[in-house]
């Protein structure tokens, strides 16, 4: 398993972190790479790398969606950034062919803060083909 390590900067943020994901493969691997946040407010997802504005809008849409101000009875206050983990997940596989993560031309992997600024971690286990 390979532990990458995450400093986010705001308490919502998505983070591209597909070079990082790409740097920690070898060159020859063939097989799957699962990208797993260990994280309850954290998530993981691939989306539009190329336009920030695609992120700022899904950020946009989750705080509309699940207010921070929501009457919840979780005591930490924290409850927003537990059902947007929930809602977008903990992990995704990604296709690697000779050490090259399979992606679409607009895709990219984002680490998504939900409760920052905090250090983060993201693992990685490698699949090989069999
Ligand atoms: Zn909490």
């Amino acid at each position: 398993m390979i532990e990458l390590s995450i400093n986010t900067a705001s308490r919502n943020q998505m983070v591209n972190i597909t070079l990082e994901v790409s740097k920690n493969i070898p060159g020859t691997f063939a097989g799957l790479v699962n990208i797993y946040v260990p994280h309850t407010t954290a998530a993981v997802t691939i989306n539009e790398g190329a336009d920030p504005a695609v992120r700022n809008d899904i950020l946009k849409y989750l705080a509309e969606l699940v207010p921070e101000s929501e009457s919840f009875t979780h005591v930490e206050g924290n409850s927003d950034s537990h059902i947007k983990s929930s809602l977008i997940g903990n992990s995704v596989s990604v296709i690697v062919e000779n050490g090259k993560l399979i992606l679409g031309t607009w895709q990219a992997i984002y680490f998504c803060e939900f409760d920052g600024p905090r250090s983060r971690k993201v693992y990685l286990k490698l699949i090989k083909n069999v």
